[in-house]
């Protein structure tokens, strides 16, 4: 028996571990692939090593040495006396105790589920959908559907679908690359392989790119990269995917695909038009991963998007388990009726399971690296008592595009939306002297406040480092800051940040 049972060692989980074992507690951390994650892994750190590099060839070289260097790393940390890290999958055997496919049981007092989440497929096919974390063959639309087999290792690689992990596995820069999703994935690696000069056509279902931004900023962010050379159908909903025709036969599949090109068809205002790829990134989203974690056994009802329900302190909720015979209580009702319910949760959504946790990408709340490691390590605090203040409610967010774009805090749509009274405030880079020092002219930022310069609510900006600009306006919003104070806080002359005391 352990104090704490962690499943997945990514952002979320390995920090929550670190941060428990530093207080004393002895954690046993699973993980049954390379510990750091998705982020690690296959997410954050390789592409933003891309967005980084100045050519593909030279992301492809520098991404494994990154990922590596950081990786071990993190081996050194869960070195740390207080921590067990079993390289296995984890599945629930009840509340307290998890087992493995080698037929081990573990026990702790405590459990974090933190097993982060994996690739959404696309609904058009089931032929279309890239396994996870890889790529799929030509996937074929037609009657005698069939799979290309692979091509042998180290030939071009032809018409493929992929997913973010499957693209970053590229060994060949593609030539036409087409995206399905204009979220931030899909966003960072337009913005990225334009660079690298593919030519980029992404596709998008709703009407304007990265819903999460305000609206004003996605629209000019996305004009912006149209001028750099992305071609963007918005408004665009992806029917099929097929291997492309031959051009002397617009309505027949060739045999053989020699091009081994792909076509996109998709519907935009009530046309049908499409678009001709040799690999195809499939970036629709994101769903949690609890396949195998047997969470029935635990009393838990999914949310509809497949997220483990959490209350405010990311204990999971359960519905009680019907009793068993003699009136002994099962695992999920025994927890439960020790008097731990959460007196937050709402009717008909379970009670807290006080001592099962679920935190990062798979409580569906916030799907970012830095919300994971927080929630982990207020999930920590929780357990030992621990007061904190962590804000979840003002959580920044970048989309590492050229140029970047970050927010914190509601939109000016969604100010609107809910009648808050508020007031907008803006100042573009073309003002700015580091900016124009820099030739990094383009980009804008939007501070919205409560009236008279109140107290600050958000902040949108898009332009070179506008995360580090909204990194400034979170700490000032975290504080409870007006305009005015965020005014009257001198700012070094020439910095981009002086961007935020230009507003209107
Ligand atoms: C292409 C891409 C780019 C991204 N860029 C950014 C970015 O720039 N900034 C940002 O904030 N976020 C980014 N993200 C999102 C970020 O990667 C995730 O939000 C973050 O990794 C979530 O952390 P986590 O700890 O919840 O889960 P994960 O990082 O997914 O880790 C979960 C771990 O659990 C393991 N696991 C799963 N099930 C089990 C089991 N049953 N037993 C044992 N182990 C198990 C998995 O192998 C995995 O290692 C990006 C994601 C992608 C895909």
């Amino acid at each position: 028996m352990t104090d704490m049972i962690i499943i997945g060692a990514g952002p979320g989980g390995y920090k929550a571990a670190l941060h428990a074992a530093q207080h004393g507690l002895k954690v046993t951390i699973f993980e049954e692939g390379h510990v750091g994650g998705t982020c690690l892994n296959v997410g954050c750190i390789p592409t933003k090593t891309y967005v980084h590099s100045a050519s593909f060839a030279e992301a492809v070289e520098r991404q494994p040495q990154v990922v590596e260097q950081l990786r071990s790393g993190i081996e050194t940390l869960l070195s740390h006396p207080n921590i067990t890290l079993v390289r296995e999958r984890a599945s629930f055997v009840d509340a307290h105790t998890v087992e493995t496919p080698s037929g081990q049981r573990y026990s702790a007092d405590n459990i974090i589920i933190a097993t982060g989440s994996s690739t959404k497929l696309l609904n058009i096919s089931p032929s279309l959908t890239p396994p996870v974390g890889g790529r799929t063959p030509v996937p074929l639309e037609t009657s005698q559907a069939e799979t290309r087999p692979s091509p042998p290792r180290g030939e071009r690689e032809e018409g493929l679908v992929v997913d973010s992990t499957g693209l970053l596995a590229l060994k060949e820069l593609p030539r036409r690359l087409c995206i399905i999703g204009a979220g931030v994935i899909g966003m960072e690696f337009a913005s990225v392989f334009n660079r690298f000069g593919s030519e980029v056509t992404v596709v998008e279902f709703l009407k304007e790119c990265l819903p999460a931004i305000d609206s004003d900023i996605a629209k000019r962010l996305r004009k912006l990269m149209e001028k750099q050379g992305i071609k963007f159908y918005m408004g665009a909903g992806v029917k099929s995917l097929s291997p492309a025709a031959a051009p002397d036969s617009p309505d027949t599949v060739p045999d053989g695909l020699p091009s081994g090109s792909l076509s996109v068809t998709f519907e935009q205002k009530g046309k049908e038009l499409s678009v001709e790829a040799d690999v195809v990134l499939i970036a629709t989203g994101r769903k949690p991963n609890t396949e195998g974690l047997n969470l029935e056994a635990l009393g838990i009802t999914l949310e509809r998007n497949g997220a483990i329900p959490v209350n405010d302190n990311y204990e999971v909720k359960a519905h009680p388990l019907p009793l068993p015979k003699g009136g002994e209580s099962q695992e999920g009702v025994s927890i439960a009726s020790r008097g731990n319910e959460s007196p937050s949760l709402g009717e008909g959504l379970g009670v807290g399971l006080h001592s099962l946790y679920a935190i990062g990408d798979v409580n569906g709340r916030q799907m970012l690296a830095h919300a994971a490691e927080y929630q982990g390590l207020h999930v920590v605090n929780h357990i030992l008592g621990i007061e904190d203040h962590i804000r979840f409610d003002v959580m920044p967010a970048a989309i590492f595009t050229t140029p970047e774009a970050a927010c914190v805090g509601p939109s000016e749509d969604q100010l609107k939306e809910a009648a808050v009274p508020f007031e907008c405030h803006k100042a573009f880079f073309r003002a700015n002297g580091k900016a124009l020092a820099m030739g990094e002219t383009e980009g804008m930022v939007k501070l919205c406040c409560e009236p008279d310069e109140g107290r600050l609510l958000s902040c949108h900006a898009y332009g070179a480092h506008a995360a580090d600009l909204v990194q400034e306006a979170t700490a000032f919003i975290t504080l409870g800051a007006t305009l005015q104070q965020l005014r009257e806080t001198v700012h070094i002359h020439p910095t981009l940040s002086e961007v935020l005391i230009e507003v209107n």
